[in-house]
Parts: structure tokens; sequence; C-alpha cells
């Protein structure tokens, strides 16, 4: 027997309508591209969005439409986030900090038709126009700040100008597609993980009901995360939720400006990858204060070194790592400490805020062992780590040979992280599986670096590993089996990588090698490499 409940669509228009009306003053305030910082609440992000959806239809943007986005942290990009959904076209961010060749790939495989940028990228995208010759551009600015551009751009304001500020939003099934996000694959090109409407407003309920109690009443919230990394983990939709203020950095995310924006507008809570608490800490010691009000971090990507998180906790901010990935929208489990454990020795809590934290509701966790068999969540038991959930991807956007690959026969999503799990679902991430390096919450693929070298004729065999560093969490090493007498330079091997890959992609340092470690199935034995070359200093640590 079916329940006699309404069965009303999960849509995303109905948060920015929820957050106009509740909570109209929360702000979004940006530190824009343009110099000035600027200032809007709820209801006014909502008129905004209902311009920018009634403009993006004359334009002939409909359901299923990919317009893909290439700017910074802002409330223009937080109003395309809202509207391009809202009329059931697919909002899709690209990574300004890929390779040229990366980004147009991913446009071309996501079938973008229109691409809003920030002033930032509009000389950029002069050199790819060329290669993207059916794109529609739109720079995201006023008239009195448009360039003169070779991309026959229209002007973000000129295009909300005199359009109608309310509207009723269209409806429309839950699970039609709302975003699509990028990410490295380990092997060949970045895949799309499409999010729909439903798990989106699936993933902020959950996202509310774990972060609600510690982000405390209309928290005033530091999106660092950028929008182009998994929805800046969520944050566009479960901050209209919740009733927070946003604060966006715009480009300026080093300590110091970190610092000064965060206590300028009196930020409580900031989202970010390790690399950046590193900038802000030490701006911290520097002028020997923290923002006066800021009492809590969100931290994911990578791990959070301890000596880190010991160091923002002893000034009085607390510290909840998280786990996630572009494919579980993102947030799999987080590190608030539960009731009991909150009153515990320091060492103690510290102890557990090493850990990825308890599992968020609706996503499941199980750990397959090296036998193929699922291990005991006894904390000790290791495995790769599987998850599932309704705001875990179902495969890859057009590309069912990846998605094969990643859904296990019993239907779920194989994260290429090696953890255990406690019997209270608290995760511990140990290892990686995936043959990637992460360099300050960006991926490197190290096979796609070792295909490239392998383009100069001085390398028979190379192989890329993962280094520690204390600033970027992990760099680059490539260790090489020279094909003759001479040894490859740093630089020469860089030339090779130079039109297909960004610079911070490139490896720091080389190694040479006689002869290549290999597994029993003569694959090229990284963790042997790992372990040889794990008292080497790359250059800038010297
Ligand atoms: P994001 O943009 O959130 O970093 P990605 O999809 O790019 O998402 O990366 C996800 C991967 O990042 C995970 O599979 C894991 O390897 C790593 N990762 C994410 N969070 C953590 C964390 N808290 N500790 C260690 N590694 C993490």
């Amino acid at each position: 027997m079916d329940g006699l409940m309404m069965n009303r669509p999960l849509l995303q228009s109905s948060l920015l309508d929820f957050a106009a009306e509740s909570f109209p003053n929360s702000e979004i305030v940006s530190r824009r591209v343009e110099g000035d910082l600027h200032r809007q609440g709820w209801a006014q992000t909502r008129a905004r969005a209902v311009q920018l959806s009634l403009a993006l239809q004359d334009l002939g943007i409909g359901m299923g439409d990919r317009v893909a986005t290439l700017a910074w942290n802002g409330h223009r990009h937080l109003e395309i986030y809202h509207a391009v959904p809202a009329i059931g076209a697919v909002c899709h961010t690209i990574n300004p900090r890929l390779s040229p060749e990366q980004m147009c790939f991913i446009a071309h495989h996501a079938g973008d038709g229109m691409l809003f940028t920030d002033l930032t990228f509009v000389p950029l995208l002069e050199k790819l126009k060329d290669q993207l010759p059916t794109m529609r551009f739109v720079i995201m600015t006023d008239r009195a700040h448009m360039p003169e551009n070779g991309l026959d751009a229209l002007c973000y304001e000129d295009l909300l100008e005199g359009r109608a500020t309310d509207r009723e939003w269209p409806e429309f099934p839950e699970t039609t597609a709302s975003g699509l996000c990028y990410t490295s694959g380990t092997t060949g090109d970045p895949k799309g993980t499409l999010y729909s409407h439903r798990s989106n407003m699936l993933h902020s309920l959950a996202t509310a009901a774990v972060l609600g109690p510690d982000l405390g009443i209309q928290p005033r919230i530091l999106p660092v995360v950028p929008l182009f990394h998994v929805n800046a983990w969520g944050l566009p939709f479960t901050a209209p939720l919740i009733g927070a203020s946003l604060v966006m950095p715009g480009p300026h995310l080093d300590g110091a400006s970190l610092w000064d924006l965060c206590q300028s507008e009196g930020v409580q809570s900031a989202w970010g990858v390790p690399t950046i608490w590193q900038g802000l800490y030490a701006e911290m010691k520097a002028r020997g204060a923290k923002p006066e009000a800021l009492r809590h971090i969100v931290v994911g990507g990578s791990a959070m070194p301890r000596s880190l998180t010991e160091g923002f906790e002893k000034l009085g901010i607390d510290v909840n790592h998280a786990w996630g990935m572009t494919e579980t929208s993102p947030l799999g489990s987080q590190g608030s400490l539960s009731a009991d454990k909150r009153d515990l020795p320091f060492d103690r809590r510290m102890d557990l805020k090493q850990t990825q934290g308890r599992r968020v509701f609706g996503v499941e966790m199980k750990i397959i062992g090296d036998d193929g068999t699922r291990q005991p969540h006894d904390g000790k038991a290791m495995g790769e780590l599987y998850v599932r959930g309704s705001t875990v991807a179902a495969g890859y956007y057009k590309n069912p040979d990846a998605s094969a690959k990643a859904i296990d026969k019993d239907g779920w999503f194989g994260t290429g992280d090696i953890a255990s799990i406690a019997p209270d679902s608290t995760l511990t991430l140990r290892d990686r599986a995936k043959d990637l390096i992460k360099s300050g919450g960006e991926w490197i693929s190290s096979i796609d670096v070792e295909n490239l070298a392998l383009a100069h004729p001085g390398i028979a065999q190379c192989a890329v590993i993962a280094m520690p560093h204390p600033k970027w969490d992990e760099r680059p090493l490539m260790v090489v089996k020279c094909a003759g007498d001479a040894r490859p330079t740093l630089e020469e091997i860089c030339t090779t990588l130079e039109t297909h890959l960004a610079r911070w992609q490139f490896p720091d340092d080389v190694v040479y090698v006689e002869e290549m470690p290999l597994t029993a199935t003569g694959k090229i034995s990284k963790l042997t490499l790992r372990e040889r070359f794990k008292d080497h200093v790359l250059p800038d640590l010297r």
C-alpha cells in the first residue's frame, strides 16, 4: 500500500525560494574580481537568479542543456549555480587549474553550448576560442568593466537588466540532471559526475543534519573550496537551507587575504583543503592572533596533518575533518565528535580528529580485502572502500567503460581509497589504490604524466610517485630508466609535458634507476619505489 502523502519533486529551486523568504538578509558577500566587495541578501540572490533564468531561456537554453562556468567564488557564480538548474539545464563547472587541453576536452565531452567566465579567464579563452567554435561566451561583469574581447561575448549584467525579478519555477522530475563536475581519471581522460536535483537536495539535507549543530544558527561561512570542486562541497545548496551567509573570497586565497576577510566579515566557519589552512595558520602565527569570530573549520580533499589540526584546536577552532569525492557529492563521512567524546583529554580527541570521521546518513560503506571478501568493521581490517547511496554516482557521464569499472556487481561504487572502518562507522584512510597524486587539493594523474614523458626518446621506462610535501601535501617525483647513456634532465622532460599539462602538474624532481622494480604481474612496483625513495628530498625542501 502506498502512503497517502504529497509527492512533490525535490527541486533545487525550492532552496532559493526558501532562503529568500525565511532568511532574506543573510548575506552573500563577494570579494569580486573587479576589486570591490559586494553584498546582497538571499532575497536579492533569488531575484537575480530569476532574471538570469529568464535571460537564459531567451537565449534558447532549456532542459538538459549544459552551461559551463570558468570562475572564482562570487555571487554571480552562485546565481548561475541556481538559475541554470532551476530551468532544467545543467551547470557544468570547469576547473581553471587544468591545462587548456584538459579544459577543451571537458567542454567538448560535456557538450557545453555556453560558457560563463570571470574577467580573469578572458585572455585564456581568447586563445582557446578556435577550439571551441560553437561556444557562446558570457563575461561575468558589468558594462563598465566589460573588456575589449575577441570572444564576441555577452555581458552578464546586461543580460539581467530590466527583467522581471519574480517567477514561478518550472517543475520537472527530481531525477533531472542539475550539475556536472569532471574529476581526474586514474587512467585516461577526466570523467564526469552528473548530479541530479534529488541527489543535491538529499546531500544538502544530510550535510545540514550532521554539521548544523556545530555551525550554529545562521552561521557566516567562508567557502574557500571552489565552486568548481564538487559544488564547493554542496555549500551553495546547504547554505540557503540553514540561512547561512556566504563570504566568497574570489581569487585571493593566500593566508593574509583570508585572515583579513575572516576578520572583517566575522566568518565563523571556513571550508577548504589542508594547503589553504597551512597558509591561514602561518598568518595567524605571524600576527599572533586568530580572526576573532572564527571557531570552526571543515577540511577535506586530503588528510589534514595532525600538527595543523592541533594548532587550530589550541586556538579554540574546532577542526572537522571530512572525507568525500566528486562522485559522492561529496560528503561521505565527517568528524564532528559525538557527545560522549567531547570531554575526552586533548590527545585522545586529536586521535579521533585524525580519522575521516563517521559516515553521513544515506552513505553506506563497506571495505573489500585483497581476497575480494568483505572485511569486518573493527577499526583494524583494511580494504578498498566502497560506498552506496542516493548521493553517490551510479556511473560517469557518457563513459560506459569507466562506469562499468567503477561499480561492482552489487551496485557499490569503488573509491580507490584503502581504509578501515570502526564499529561506530569511523572511517580511517590508510592508503590509495588509485594511481593519483594530490597536490594542494588538485589531482595529478601519474599515469598521464608517465605516458606523456615516454615521448622523450631518452626515457625507456618511467614511474611517477607521490612524495609527501609540507605545503602541497604531495608532490610528484619521476623515476626514470634511461634508454641510452644520456640522462634526460627535468627541464627536458617538462618540455615534453608542456602542451598537455598545467605547470603545477609537472614533476618536482627526477631520479634515475638502472632497473625498474616489477610486481608479480609485471607492472612497475610503485610500492617498492615509494619505499626506496622515501628519504629523497625534493629541490624546494633542500
Ligand atoms: P574533492 O574535490 O572533494 O577533493 P575528489 O573527487 O577530487 O574530491 O577527491 C576525492 C579523493 O580525495 C578521495 O577519494 C580521497 O583519496 C581523497 N580525500 C578526500 N578527503 C580526504 C580526507 N579527508 N583525507 C584523506 N584523503 C581524502
